[in-house]
This record gives C-alpha cells, structure tokens and sequence, in this order.
C-alpha cells in the first residue's frame, strides 16, 4: 500500500485548541485540562484512507505565539488574528503550501462569535480548506487532517 508523508503545522492564538486538536486526532481522547507540556511539540499518526497510507507528522506551536492570550475567550479576536498568522505564513512560509482553517470548539454553540458563512468566505478567498471542528466532541478531526491530505499533491 503506498504511502504519503504529510507534514502539518498548527498555527493560531494560545487557548484555540491546537494541542486538543491533535490530542484528539493522535490518541483519540480530550483532556479538558490538558497542559501545553502535554500536547508535544511533535507527534506521528498513520491513517489508511482510500487504500493508502497517510502519515502525518505535526508540528504543535504550544508556547511560541507572539501574543499570548491565555484566558481569552474572545473569539471573534481569535478569528482576526486568524488572518495575520495567514499574512505572515504566505511571507514567510513556503510556497505552495495547502492552508487549512479549522474552526474549532464548534460544539460551545451558545457563544458562537463566528458565522460559519463568514470563517468559510474567508477561507475560499484564501484558497484554504475550512473545516468546522471541535476537539471536545471528535467532531470533523480526522476530516480536517485527510482533507489536508487531498490538496496536497502526491509527489509520485
Ligand atoms: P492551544 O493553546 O491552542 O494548544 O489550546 P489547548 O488545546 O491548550 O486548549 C485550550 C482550552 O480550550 C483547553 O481548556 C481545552 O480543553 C479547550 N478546548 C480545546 N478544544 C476544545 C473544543 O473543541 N471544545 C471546547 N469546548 N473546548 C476546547
């Protein structure tokens, strides 16, 4: 069976849920008080979808943002700066690589800040997948990361 290697990094404000993210994707669980020493900085995880093997290695930015915004629940802020992190990534970033936007706790569905029209409006401006997800409830997880997966072009 062939197989890819996929490299994913996660980018965004402290506190959005990049750890829980891939928590969730790699070991499948949620830990509502999870550390940022937990969520490791670097983690593999191997999944077959349409007879083929995908294997993600991902990159956890824990502790590296520039603007720590450790109690914040201000989520409309989170979905602005959204768009500087994508600013600085087409800078500074490789070319040619896939974005995806994951909209995250989608199940705290009595706080929504962010229509989901608008998340995804942007992320088409952007050439980016969009994918409303939520790490508590394994909601689109693995559909985030093989969607990743389907944009990126296989080099055989
Ligand atoms: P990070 O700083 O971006 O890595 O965020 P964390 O993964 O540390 O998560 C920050 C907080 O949000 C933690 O208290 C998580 O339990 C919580 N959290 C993460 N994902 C979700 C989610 O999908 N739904 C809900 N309700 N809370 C979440």
């Amino acid at each position: 069976m062939a197989l890819r290697e996929l490299k994913v990094c996660l980018l965004g404000d402290t506190g959005v849920g990049k750890s829980s993210i891939v928590w969730r994707f790699v070991e499948d669980s949620f830990d509502p008080n999870i550390n940022p020493t937990i969520g490791a900085s670097f983690m593999t995880k191997t999944v077959q979808y349409q007879n083929e093997l995908h294997k993600f290695l991902i990159w956890d930015t824990a502790g590296q943002e520039r603007r720590p915004r450790l109690s914040s629940l201000v989520l409309q802020e989170t979905f602005s700066t959204l768009k500087n992190w994508v600013k600085e990534l087409r800078q500074h970033g490789p070319p040619n690589i896939v974005v995806a936007i994951a909209g995250n706790k989608c199940d705290l569905i009595d706080v929504r800040e962010v229509m989901e029209r608008d998340a995804k409006d942007y992320a088409d401006s952007i050439h980016a997948v969009f994918v409303e997800t939520s790490a508590k409830n394994a909601i689109n997880i693995n559909e985030l990361f093989i969607e990743i997966s389907r944009r990126i072009p296989s080099t055989d």
